[in-house]
């Protein structure tokens, strides 16, 4: 289906090299379009945290172009970040706010007034299973609760592309698979384009429209998992990453 909207995200000849000299990302070009679900998979170090960190305007000083919707990120990386939610990998949360004022602050920080950053704020704790911890503080739920804040808070303020690095990161299977239903119920419902990173390739397997290889820094292949397993071999998506990591560079 001919597709006319603007990406979600178009990355060019994107360098990074971090004042230690790290090289982190080397002239990586990668297009997400609008809408669906995107997976960026590669190991550690490959440079997806940079990416992204670069997308959101954390990481500084990259050469190259990142549009985020049309809007140039790098130049301007405050507008770009209205568009974007954020679930950053670490888990960073300010224990002296209750659950609801981590969400309600963030949409105020986001130009939401605040009767509609109370309001998005209750709707999101209802849509995450928070409802009955809303006068919690972080330090005082569950590791799963606190994964779902943190995804609920990089919504707050609507942000049309959603950045989810490891959401998933040392949870239990249960509980992934809780999130697993969250993340496909967002990205239906709200219509939230989401880019998601993980080390789980069951959950890309099972989540991502179309996914992205990544390993020194540059997108080693792109496409849908069938097409993946079918350059690189299968039967499952573990198979063709393995493979496609393990090809010459
Ligand atoms: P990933 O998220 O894929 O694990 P990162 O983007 O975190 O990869 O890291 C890419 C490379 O950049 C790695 O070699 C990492 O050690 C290095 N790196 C990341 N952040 C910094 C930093 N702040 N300063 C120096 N090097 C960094
Ligand atoms: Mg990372």
């Amino acid at each position: 289906m001919p597709n006319a909207s603007v990406p979600a995200l178009e990355v060019s000849g994107l360098t990074k090299v971090y004042d230690d000299g790290t090289a982190a990302l080397d002239d990586l070009s990668l297009t997400v379009p609008d809408g669906g679900f995107h997976g960026l998979l590669g190991p550690n170090g490959s440079g997806k945290s940079t990416l992204i960190g670069i997308i959101t305007g954390l990481v500084r000083g990259p050469a190259g172009h990142v549009k985020v919707f049309g809007h140039d990120a790098v130049a301007d990386h405050r507008l770009a970040r209205t568009m974007v939610g954020l679930t950053p990998q670490e888990v960073h949360l300010d224990r002296f706010l209750t659950a609801r004022e981590v969400l309600s602050f963030h949409g105020r920080y986001f130009g939401m007034t605040k009767a509609d950053a109370n309001e998005r704020a209750d709707e999101l704790l209802v849509a995450f299973n928070l409802e009955g911890k809303s006068g919690t503080r972080p330090n005082r739920l569950s590791g799963g609760m606190r994964r779902r804040l943190l995804i609920a808070r990089a919504l707050v303020h609507r942000p049309r592309l959603a950045i989810l690095d490891e959401p998933t990161a040392g949870v239990d299977l249960e509980l992934r698979h809780d999130l697993w239903t969250y993340l496909q119920r967002l990205q239906e419902e709200q219509r939230t384009t989401i880019l998601l990173t993980t080390h789980y390739l069951e959950e890309a397997e099972a989540l991502c429209d179309d996914i992205a290889l990544i390993r020194d820094g540059r997108i080693l292949a792109e496409g849908s998992v069938d097409e993946l397993i079918e350059r690189f071999g299968g039967p499952r998506l573990e198979d063709a990453y393995l493979a496609a990591m393990e090809t010459s560079r």
